[in-house]
């Protein structure tokens, strides 16, 4: 765990594992801290990690770089029927290349009509 990077991060629930420093971008690893999950389908706790499923998608800026998270959604397999699901990440929509507060911050600089800064 990187204490510092998670607490820049501030993402609630979300540690960051690792990171890589490149000079124009930074790359962190992170994943959720939780590790029970309820089944979408019967509604019950599981804690049978199945795979992990690691993606990028694009945060905003740290200290002038750009910052990629390489996220691992945790596939879990529920006990009860058998099924396979994702865990949700609060801060990442379903199948999303960016993280859900670029977008807002998107919308809020078209909103307010300012040009278009670097996120
Ligand atoms: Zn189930």
């Amino acid at each position: 765990m990187q204490p510092l990077l998670t607490q820049m991060l501030n993402l609630p629930g979300i540690e960051v594992e690792y990171y890589r420093d490149f000079d124009s971008h930074l790359i962190l690893e992170v994943e959720a801290i939780t590790t029970q999950v309820i089944c979408p389908r019967c509604g019950e706790l599981s804690s049978h990690l199945h795979q992990n499923h690691w993606h990028l998608v694009r945060d905003l800026s740290m200290s002038g770089k750009t910052v990629f998270l390489k996220v691992n959604r945790h596939q879990f397999k529920c006990r009860t029927c058998g099924k396979p699901f994702s865990e949700k990440l609060d801060f990442l929509g379903h199948r999303r290349k960016q993280t859900d507060r670029v977008a807002e911050f998107i919308v809020q600089q078209v909103l307010h009509g300012d040009k278009l800064t670097i996120i």
